[in-house]
């Protein structure tokens, strides 16, 4: 085995997988799997497609480019277009999320040179302040989007959890559907998806969804078990799928205090640290390049992170039971940010278990 190595259950990858589609579908949802924190890695999303799932979500055009064609998957792009990419776009995702109504009209023109329907969900600003239109310009906009050729507005859509720490809720959620329902009367449409958020608004799908929400864009869930809004395991799904494997370099006893005169490190900080007396250190070959150290912690208990640089890791290991030695490896559970940046890092190798 290489490291540092970042592997994936696949067996448990299955059964969220299978779970989460259950779930949704006694509830009434369909769910868009958010393939970004594996960085739309074939041989998952093949996994996501075989477990029934029709929609797959990414935030970079990049990863979608991966996803293949197959007959009956669309393909979403979760982050706003840029202009300059339209027609990449209409290229390589079926449907996109916007608030923009520049963007969406150069989403049309470059749909309609191709020939193609390209299919929007307009993002509803609730309160997280990230993307989305006022709820006061919502029916406005929607007409504005109706008369542009080569587009077609499957929907409305929101995010919470994302910037402003704001949860869902069936209050907000609730103002969506209205929103939605406000725009169908004013046109006479119908709009297929009113998607009520991402892993946030998962802890709602069993009894607080309001009805008409019909939709939910899911990553976390899937792939940590977790909801986001407060990090609770949902539905006894597996938490540990993905562990980080990296193997030590250098292990010697050392002062735990830096000698010397003392200026900035490595990233222009100046550190503080406590004179611990006598440690134990391990630097193992991994680092800020790769991750954030505060967002992994060691499946030993016992060792604790001292530091990082950008491409090594120190932990101290003065009071573990087990006596580690140059060349072990030490492993490591990750969350969503480390999973995001561990699968981007070319220097990190993705190993599948089956
Ligand atoms: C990343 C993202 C999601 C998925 O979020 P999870 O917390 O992984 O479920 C959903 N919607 C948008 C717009 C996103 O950017």
């Amino acid at each position: 085995m290489k490291y540092p190595t970042l592997t994936i259950d696949t067996t448990k990858f299955k059964q969220n997988l299978n779970k989460v589609y259950i779930m949704a579908k006694e509830n009434g949802v369909t769910i868009s799997v958010v393939t970004k924190g594996f960085c739309a890695l074939p041989e998952l999303t093949k996994l996501c497609i075989e477990a029934g799932f029709c929609d797959l979500a990414d935030s970079r055009l990049e990863n979608l480019k991966k996803i293949d064609n197959h007959p009956g998957i669309r393909k979403w792009l979760l982050r706003l277009p840029m202009i300059s990419e339209a027609k990449e776009v209409i290229t390589v995702a079926d449907i996109s999320l916007n608030s923009e109504i520049d963007t969406i009209q150069a989403l049309g023109t470059e749909a309609v040179k191709l020939g193609k329907c390209h299919g929007v969900v307009l993002m509803i600003e609730l309160g997280d302040l990230r993307e989305g239109i006022l709820v006061q310009d919502a029916v406005a906009i929607a007409g504005e989007i109706l008369k542009i050729n080569g587009i077609k507005l499957l929907g409305i859509g929101v995010n919470f959890n994302c910037f402003g720490g704001i949860i869902p809720t069936n209050n907000n959620l609730k103002q969506l559907v209205c929103v939605a329902a406000d725009i169908e009367r004013t046109y006479g449409i119908k709009l297929d998806i009113i998607s009520g958020g991402n892993s946030g608004s998962a802890y709602l799908l069993e009894n607080n969804l309001p009805t008409g929400i019909n939709h939910l864009r899911l990553g976390e869930v899937v792939l940590l078990g977790k909801e986001t809004s407060f990090q609770h395991q949902l539905w006894d799904l597996h938490t540990d799928i993905f562990t980080l494997h990296t193997e030590i370099i250098e292990l010697k006893e050392k002062p735990s205090m830096p000698y010397g005169e003392s200026g900035l490190d490595a990233f222009g900080e100046k550190p503080i640290h406590v004179d611990k007396g006598p440690m134990k250190r391990a630097i193992i070959a991994c680092g800020r390049q790769d991750v954030n150290t505060d967002k992994i912690i060691p499946h030993d208990e016992q060792i604790h992170i001292i530091g990082a640089s950008s491409d090594h890791i120190l932990l101290d290991v003065t009071h573990t039971d087990k006596d580690y030695r140059v060349g072990d490896i030490v492993t490591f559970k990750v969350n969503y940010a480390s999973l995001l940046s561990l699968s981007t890092s070319v220097y990190i190798e993705k190993m599948l278990v089956y």
